[in-house]
């Protein structure tokens, strides 16, 4: 499938020791053909443990004729196909990165919608494979060979950006001869030594460097639970760390909450409290709020089905309703609709929870959309709508699909983008098509198509509520949509 892997070259001092890690058990092993893995397996896997894997042979083993030898080296040898796919494709996305250097050409974004993963991740596997193809060939050769993870060399394509052409030698070389007999942890931690040992930047530069790393991400995790990982400078995260500490400490003797948990619940007190206070930035005339969406049908007691969380996904009931609509579900003592400044809105949605654009309130004469459009527009979609792309609506642009005039100022013909995104549209050759499903269709240039569908939301398990001109409700009893503004 691919050229035979080709044995490193080697540093010029290489320990006599380390030899070991470079040689070719293929050179010793007859190549199997695919009659024998059905004949024998066991034997087959161990050839294409000890050598180049080939795909057709290992898919005619049968996992279940396999001995715990056979099954190991089919293990091994799985690993090295892998690994030296993932070799390859670093050098079909580095070329992808010459092509496009400034991203001016688009391809970056493409080549996320093709990986199926967000914007952000395609960048950071772009300049990998820049590095794993270029200063760091030696470490994507002993991948392409089976050798070394794809992951270990991942760590060390991250740790290397800021480092001169000298260190990294140094470092590459330093780590490689062990590497490819260590886990991930023991490899990044080696990656870090070497790193310390040869890196002779003044401590200063170094903080530079590190301090423009700074960022705050959020994970969701299991049972509607999610890691907020702030990455920050020392002096910052002392702040942070005093601050809580202190929210925390205001208890009393009949609080029986753990201390780590006063701490968790101190940091929400804090940023609710930011998110009240006066002058913060709004977007389409709308405050920064917390957008909630439940079926009528559990606002009003008949189910229970979970609602959704924007940014996040379903949540329980429970953790939406407003106290006095929830008294038979046990209780989370956080609601979201009953934070100070709730507000409700309502929707009418399909059977497949998309939001329906059938209103005919939902147009304007004018080029900005009021809040009740855009509103609208982003509680239907959700995110920006170029695939894979997860910035929230509510802080993307609100784009005219057709351009305004010729296009109205309507939910129908708006949609979130993210600046990017929205440079995207407007500046090459992408072309966007909506759906009757809803769902956003993108053609690149290269011919290729991609699909935004927004997720699906709640749906009433009883009809919905006569449809009606849509209107802002923000004096009206709780009727669809309870979100925080
Ligand atoms: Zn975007």
């Amino acid at each position: 499938m691919f050229p035979a892997p080709r044995l490193l070259t080697r540093p010029d001092t290489a320990p006599a020791a380390d030899e070991m890690l470079w040689q070719d058990p293929a050179d010793h092993t007859p190549t199997p053909q695919v009659a024998d893995a059905v004949a024998h397996p066991d034997t087959t896997a161990a050839a294409l443990a000890s050598r180049e894997p080939d795909a057709g042979q290992l898919s005619a083993l049968n996992p279940r004729r396999l001995s715990d030898t056979g099954l190991i080296d089919a293990l091994i040898a799985s690993e090295k196909l892998l690994a030296t796919v993932a070799a390859k494709q670093q050098e079909f996305l580095a070329e992808l990165a010459h092509r496009d250097p400034h991203g001016d050409r688009y391809l970056r974004d493409e080549a996320a919608c093709a990986l199926k993963v967000a914007p952000g991740t395609a960048v950071q596997k772009l300049d990998e494979a820049l590095e794993l193809t270029g200063r760091l060939f030696d470490t994507n050769e002993l991948v392409a060979a089976g050798h070394l993870s794809p992951m270990n060399a991942r760590i060390l394509a991250r740790a290397v950006p800021g480092l001169t052409d000298d260190v990294t030698a140094k470092v590459q070389n330093r780590v490689l001869p062990r590497g490819c007999a260590q886990t991930p942890g023991e490899f990044r931690a080696a990656v870090r030594r070497a790193v310390a040992k040869f890196d002779r930047k003044d401590e200063t530069a170094k903080h530079t460097e590190a301090f423009a790393q700074r960022h705050v991400t959020n994970y969701p995790t299991e049972n509607y639970m999610a890691d907020v990982v702030l990455h920050l400078a020392a002096d910052g995260a002392t702040i942070v760390t005093t601050a809580i500490n202190a929210w925390a400490a205001k208890t009393g003797t009949d609080d029986k909450r753990t201390a780590d948990q006063r701490r968790a619940d101190a940091i929400v007190d804090i940023c609710s409290h930011a998110l009240a206070l006066p002058g913060l930035p709004k977007e389409h005339g709308i405050k920064p709020s917390i957008n909630v969406t439940i079926a009528e049908s559990t606002l009003r007691g008949e189910d229970d089905q979970p609602a959704n969380l924007d940014g996040y996904g379903p949540i329980p009931a429970s953790m939406a309703l407003p106290r006095r609509l929830r008294l038979h579900w046990r209780g989370d003592p956080h609601c979201l609709a009953d934070l100070p400044g709730a507000h409700q809105h309502r929707f009418l949605v399909d059977a497949d929870g998309r939001i329906l654009d059938r209103d005919a309130t939902l147009t304007s004469d004018q080029y900005e959309p009021p809040p009740r459009i855009a509103r609208h527009v982003i509680n239907r979609d959700q995110h920006c709508i170029h695939p894979g792309c997860r910035r929230k609506a509510g802080t993307c642009q609100l784009d005219h699909r057709i351009p305004w005039p010729d296009g109205p100022t309507s939910a129908e013909n708006l949609e979130p983008l993210c600046k990017r995104h929205h440079d995207l549209k407007h500046h090459s050759n992408w072309r966007l098509h909506k759906c009757p499903d809803g769902s956003y269709e993108w053609t690149s240039p290269t011919r290729h198509t991609y699909r935004y569908r927004p997720p699906e939301l709640p749906t009433p398990t009883r009809e919905a509520a006569p449809e009606r001109p849509q209107q802002d409700h923000d004096d009206e009893p709780p009727r669809f949509l309870p979100s925080r503004q």
